[in-house]
Order: structure tokens, then C-alpha cells, then sequence
């Protein structure tokens, strides 16, 4: 291998030479204590920066492996050392000067959640540790000024990485808290299944967040304090043992006035499918794993699904066996992302009024007085909520604070009183009793067919290529093909997205055939997520620092969403 002398006299030869002769310096370049390899250099200096890696070995790196001998401890320790980095580099960047992006040094900036990421890897068995960061390669106008390359490679980078990744320079009680709280927290998700819980929101927690763009903690917020009738205990490693409420398997509705936080409650447990950072006020707060969030999407696409659970007989004479559309409706597209999530596994379903079509929620006395059903395609939710976890095992959990209708068909009653939950079960029941009682209609609900058969989609290359384009959380875009995923609303970090583009891409080019339905492929492919991590997805061996893994269930809502899905039935 080539060293780091080798790296500078190099540098030094094509100082003050043209931007492209920062090309040679590809390859990987033996530090002493770690290698460093550039990935892609950038084609001028206000392109995108150049990619480059590190390579901590284990010895050096150092971390006792009882912090990273399990996938989620190992998981929260790269987050936690892509973090350091993080401020590391963010100290040095721009600190080597010159035009268009010279001189910055940067990393993937984590969020709240703790994700699996390429950012950072841990090796299991060896220990090393990998980070991928990105360096604006320095230059005067387009000419190569090497001295500003030479400071960032030989006195930046190696601070950077030994503050930020040998455990020697480190605090060892704030790893060790790391780790800690990654196993408390996988106890409770633990412990969940256990006490039948499809939700966990522990007393203290801070829910609210400080702003619409800012996904921190409230200050001065009220902290959540269980109902006693809901409480549960956790007996957590770490921690000891914690109270709060706990959501029971089944149909929970949460009611209250307008601005007392219900949708912040739901947003948490929407949430509470990925782990949080120290200091988050979510910490302790934790839903089911496969829990997805149902809300209306109007003008998505919707292919071959058998939404026939929630929708029949339309005027127009279409299929809802295997309906097909391009510009869904509130209601069709609400019932479509149902019967995707049970596809996908989902356990749990967290549904807002807020963000509902109103017409496939509820149908009142009244207007079924006046529209006879068999004059309303529409069988609506509230119809089919106990069915659903009676018959497929799939709770609810649901807002709904301007219907009672909700009052007779829900397990459990919770009122949001001033951010704070109150049980009361027995008295909206009381209330309900006057009422006359919800008819149910006569066909039970059957599993929906999940035997779509997918070809792929030869159209969807250009020149032999498909190139991926990621908007923010909006939308991935494989060529000229764009897959909305606003409404996806679990997605917490484009990087979720970067890889669901990869999927999506990997999957046309290697899994789907015409032969398997969406639901083999996509479990061929989270096998291969599960055993090789985010390298399953990236083809030709490069590891791109940018990808963040998603959840089983999105990885369904993004190909849902496709609107290129090559589908055909049976
Ligand atoms: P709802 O859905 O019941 O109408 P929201 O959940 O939207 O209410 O909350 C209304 C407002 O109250 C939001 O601005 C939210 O940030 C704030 N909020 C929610 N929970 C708390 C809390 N525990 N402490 C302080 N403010 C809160
Ligand atoms: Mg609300």
C-alpha cells in the first residue's frame, strides 16, 4: 500500500496545476495509525466534495467490545462516534481556505433518532472502525493549491479522528451511557411483546417539539405523566425500573379538545419506532417496531391492490380487487396505505382525524338514514377497526377529537387534558349507551390478495444507467422517475431516502423478474439487508457514506409509491 509520504510528494508535485490533476490522488494511503482512502475526487471545487474514508483499526480504535457486540449496540456507538466526528470536522472546515467548497470538512449531521448509517461503521469481529466524510478539495479559482490539502490530511484529520474515535481520547462514562441506554431501550421494546403493549411512553417524557423545523425537545414543556390506571413498569438494566403509560394491544382512542396535544402524542409514538439520543425527552418512549402511521394522501398512485376490505361497487364499475389508479382519492388512497401496511407487516396503526379523509373514517346515523348502504361504496374504518385486530391481530391507536362515533368500538379511552392523558373508558362508554349502535356491515373482512407479480421495468434506464437523486424527505428520483414520499411520515432522515432510491434501483436490476410478488422480493432483499447491512444495495462495491437504512415497512411505502411498479395479478 501506499503511504502518507507517498499521498504528500504527490500533492506537492501537482500543486498550482489544473483542478482535474487532483484525480491521481484516488486510492487508499497507509497513516500510522489508520488508512486513509479517497473515494471520488470532485471534478472542480464547486462541485460536490470529494468522498474519502478512514479506517480505524480495532487496536488502535479501542473500544471494549461489550459496547458494540450486539447489532443495536453497535448501531448507537456509530452513531454516537459519527456525532463526534461530526464536531470534530465542523471545528476545522473552512478552516484550510479557497474558492467554491475548498476547505470543507464534513459528515452526515445525525438527527434525533439513532439510525443505522454508512457514515460510521464498526466492524463486529475486528473492531475497526470506518468513518466516510467528505473534504472540499482546497484551490485558488480552478488551480490546485496543495499546501491547503496537505494542512486538512496531515494535521486536521488525524485530531479529528483520534478525539473523535479512539476510545482512549474519549470520556468513558459517556460511551458507557450509550450503551447503556441502547439496551434499556431495546428492553422495552423487549418487554412490550411481553406485557402485550403496543406502546410505551415513560412518566417525564417530553414529547412536544421546539418548533416545525426544529425536531429538539421543548423547553418548558409539560412533562407526560401516565393515567394510574394505564401505568406500567419497566425494569430496565440501566436505569432501574420506570413507570408510565402503557398502550395495550387493541383499539385506543385518544380524545380531547383542540391544542391539548393529542397530535403531539401520536407524533411520538409515530416516532417511537426508531430509538432517540440522551437528552431527546423521547428517550423512553417506544412503539411497536412495525407501527405505521395511516393518514390520507390524495393524488398517489395506487397499483393492483385489493383495497375490496374498505371499498366496493364503484359507480364506475372499477375494480377494487386489484385497483389501479394514478390520482387516488382521500379516502381510496387512506384504505390503499392500510392494506400496503398489513403487506408490510405493520402490527400497529397510529391514525390522526388531522390527517384523515373524514368520509373513510366515519359514516353517521344520519347521513346512513338518508344514503342507504348499499349506495356507499365505502365500508368505512371504524366498520373494520376491531375486525382488524380480532381477526388479524393489528391495533389501533387513533385521534379523534371532533366524533364520538369512535366511543363504542374503542378498548381503551384516553382524553388529553391540558397535555395531560386521563383515562375515561367507562364514562364516554356511559355516554356512548344512548346512542344507537354502530351497524356493521355483513361480509367480514377477508385478507386482502398480496399476490401482485412484479416484472421490471427495462424503460426506466438511460443510456444503460439508472442515476438517483434524493429531494430532502420529499422524493427520491431514479432518471426521470420521481417517487413522492411526503406523506410517508416516518421517514426521519433523507438518507432514508438515499437508500430507498438504491432499493429501488437494486431491485429492478436484480430481484424483480415477473415471477416473485413484491412481498418475496422485498423479503429476499431484507435478508440481505439483515446479514450484510446497507452493502446489499450498493452495487459495484463502492459504499457511498450517505445511506441511512429504513424500515421493512418503508421500503413497501416507497415501492407502493412508484409509479413505474412494474405489477400485474396472480
Ligand atoms: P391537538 O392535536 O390536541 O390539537 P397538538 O398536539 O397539535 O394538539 O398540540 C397543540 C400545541 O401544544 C402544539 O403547539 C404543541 O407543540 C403544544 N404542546 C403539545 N404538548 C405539549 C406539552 N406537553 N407541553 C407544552 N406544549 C405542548
Ligand atoms: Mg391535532
Amino acid at each position: 500500500m501506499k503511504t502518507a509520504e507517498d499521498l504528500r510528494q504527490l500533492l506537492n508535485r501537482i500543486d498550482h496545476r489544473g483542478y482535474p490533476a487532483y484525480k491521481d490522488t484516488k486510492g487508499a494511503y497507509q497513516f500510522g495509525k489508520y488508512v486513509l482512502s479517497i473515494d471520488h475526487v470532485q471534478g472542480d471545487p464547486f462541485a460536490a466534495p470529494s468522498k474519502l474514508n478512514v479506517r480505524v483499526p480495532g487496536r488502535i480504535a479501542g473500544f471494549p467490545q461489550e459496547l458494540y457486540d450486539k447489532a443495536y449496540k453497535r448501531i448507537s456507538l456509530q452513531d454516537y462516534l459519527t456525532r463526534n466526528f461530526w464536531s470534530q470536522a465542523d471545528q476545522y472546515s473552512f478552516q484550510a481556505k479557497g474558492s467554491g467548497k475548498s476547505g470543507m470538512i464534513t459528515v452526515t449531521r445525525c438527527g434525533q433518532e439513532v439510525l443505522e448509517r454508512t457514515a460510521c461503521t464498526i466492524d463486529e469481529k475486528s473492531g475497526d472502525v470506518i468513518i466516510r466524510f467528505e473534504v472540499g478539495f482546497p484551490a485558488n479559482g480552478r488551480t490546485i493549491n496543495a499546501r491547503e490539502l496537505i494542512k486538512i490530511l496531515y494535521d486536521f484529520l488525524p485530531a479529528c479522528v483520534e478525539k473523535a474515535l479512539c476510545y482512549r481520547r474519549l470520556n468513558p462514562e459517556k460511551v458507557q451511557k450509550v450503551m447503556e441506554l441502547a439496551v434499556d431501550q431495546e428492553t422495552i421494546r423487549a418487554s412490550l411483546k411481553e406485557q402485550n403493549l403496543v406502546a410505551f411512553v415513560a412518566n417525564g417524557a417530553i414529547l412536544p417539539r421546539e418548533s416545525g423545523v426544529s425536531q429538539r425537545p421543548m423547553k418548558g414543556a409539560v412533562p407526560f405523566v401516565s393515567p394510574k390506571s394505564m401505568e406500567v413498569v419497566m425494569e430496565l438494566p440501566y436505569k432501574g425500573r420506570i413507570t408510565g403509560m402503557g398502550i395495550r394491544e387493541g383499539v385506543t382512542l385518544i380524545v380531547g379538545g383542540g391544542y391539548h396535544g393529542k397530535s403531539t402524542l401520536l407524533k411520538a409514538l409515530e416516532a417511537g419506532v426508531y430509538p432517540h439520543i440522551a437528552g431527546d425527552g423521547r428517550e423512553y418512549v417506544v412503539t411497536d417496531a412495525t407501527a405505521m402511521k395511516i393518514r390520507a394522501e390524495d393524488g398517489r398512485s395506487i397499483k393492483h391492490t385489493d383495497i375490496s376490505m374498505f371499498i366496493n361497487d364503484l359507480p364506475n364499475g372499477k375494480d377494487t380487487i386489484a385497483f389501479d389508479t394514478e390520482d387516488a382519492s382521500g379516502s381510496t388512497s387512506q384504505a390503499a396505505n392500510v392494506i400496503e401496511s398489513m403487506e408490510a407487516g405493520a402490527k400497529a396503526f397510529l391514525i390522526d382525524e388531522d390527517t384523515s379523509a373524514t368520509n373513510f373514517m366515519v359514516r353517521d346515523e344520519l347521513m346512513q338514514r338518508v344514503i342507504h348502504r348499499n349506495m356507499e361504496p365505502i365500508t368505512p374504518f371504524i366498520e373494520r377497526v376491531r375486525e382488524l385486530y380480532e381477526k388479524f391481530g393489528i391495533s389501533t391507536i387513533i385521534v379523534a377529537g371532533s366524533s364520538g362515533a369512535y366511543f363504542e368500538v374503542a378498548d381503551v379511552i384516553v382524553q388529553m387534558d391540558r397535555y395531560v392523558p386521563k383515562e375515561i373508558t367507562e364514562l364516554a362508554k356511559e355516554a356512548a349507551k344512548d346512542y344507537p349502535v354502530l351497524q356493521l356491515p355483513k361480509d367480514g373482512a377477508k385478507l386482502p390478495s398480496f399476490d401482485r407479480k412484479i416484472r421490471n421495468n427495462p424503460g426506466l434506464k438511460n443510456k444503460g444507467r439508472i442515476k438517483i437523486k434524493t429531494m430532502g424527505k420529499d422524493g427520491v428520483m431514479l432518471n426521470h422517475e420521481t417517487i413522492d414520499l411526503r406523506y410517508v411520515e416516518q421517514l426521519m432522515d433523507s438518507e432514508q431516502l438515499n437508500a430507498l432510491g438504491n432499493i429501488v434501483k437494486h431491485l429492478e436490476e436484480n430481484v424483480f423478474n415477473g415471477r416473485k410478488t413484491l412481498g418475496q422480493a422485498i423479503e429476499e432483499l431484507q435478508n440481505q439487508l439483515d446479514t450484510q447491512g446497507l452493502k446489499a444495495i450498493c452495487d459495484g462495491g463502492y459504499l457511498p457514506g450517505n445511506l441511512a437504512m429504513p424500515r421493512k415497512q418503508e421500503i413497501y411505502a416507497c415501492l407502493n409509491r412508484y409509479r413505474r411498479l412494474g405489477t400485474s395479478r396472480g
